[in-house]
């Protein structure tokens, strides 16, 4: 069985005490009752409080992003050992935001995994395409290289730590979802890559993830398309409510 997540993408919003608030709401609200595993991704300054006021419960804190290299001098940066040093053991790696402010390229992303991995930490991978992709049917083969170029060269084994979040660009913070059928078709394709790349038994139990526009009144029909494992949030993720809403979808 595929583990089902639904996992909220902070984004930079929230600071020290919107932070505490919102995990005091998420909590006072018992996410407990649900077989989805859920993860929330704050800022890396408010992540060390959020695994403290977590501690003992089902929430897991991830990271939005983490350099690629062990240490050094890279001003502004945050590495996979201070991750670790307390406890954030999830990282999301290749947002689309990442994509395009940040400059982070699939090569990049390759080598930010390979840092992850060895230090078994446990990867959201985003990926997706731009409209013009979609427009000119190109959407397969953007969302495939992304998947060969950063994701593919990775062990066998390590694909027990990678989660996938295909996330559309046309649908991220634009109101405007992927239909179900449409994540439907693009998770059945990854999951076709995933068996022809890498086998059966790991396309059957990597979790897939959709992202772009999820909110409480869309979530369930998204996650009731049998290759659609659950949902990387934004904008919804930063209400208790609207959270535990779509965390109810699933
Ligand atoms: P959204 O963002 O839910 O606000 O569209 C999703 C994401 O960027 O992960």
């Amino acid at each position: 069985m595929r583990k089902k997540i639904v996992a909220g993408n902070w984004k930079m919003n929230n600071d020290s005490e919107q932070t505490d608030a919102l995990l005091e709401d998420i909590l006072a609200k018992k996410p407990e009752f649900t077989n989805a595993k859920i993860v929330v991704a704050p800022s890396f300054i408010n992540l060390q409080a959020a695994v403290q006021k977590t501690h003992g419960t089902n929430i897991i804190v991830a990271a939005q992003n983490m350099h690629q290299s062990e240490s050094g001098a890279f001003t502004g940066e945050v590495s996979v050992g201070m991750l670790k040093s307390i406890k954030v053991n999830t990282v999301i790696l290749g947002h689309s935001e990442r994509r395009a402010y940040f400059g982070e390229t699939n090569a990049l992303l390759a080598q930010k995994v390979d840092t992850a991995l060895k230090h078994n930490l446990t990867i959201i991978f985003c990926f997706g395409e731009e409209l013009a992709d979609r427009q000119s049917s190109n959407h397969f083969n953007v969302v495939e290289s992304q998947l060969r170029e950063g994701l593919f060269h990775i062990s066998e084994s390590d694909w027990a730590s990678v989660v996938l979040a295909y996330e559309p660009v046309w649908a991220i913070g634009t109101g405007e979802t992927a239909s179900p059928e449409q994540a439907q078709e693009m998770h059945a394709f990854i999951r076709t890559l995933l068996r022809e790349n890498v086998g059966d038994k790991i396309a059957e139990e990597t979790s897939i993830l959709y992202g772009g526009s999820v909110k409480p009144d869309n979530a369930k029909e998204i996650f009731s398309k049998p290759d659609v494992d659950g949902g990387l949030i934004g904008g919804a993720s930063l209400k208790a409510n609207d959270f535990l809403g779509i965390v109810a979808g699933i």
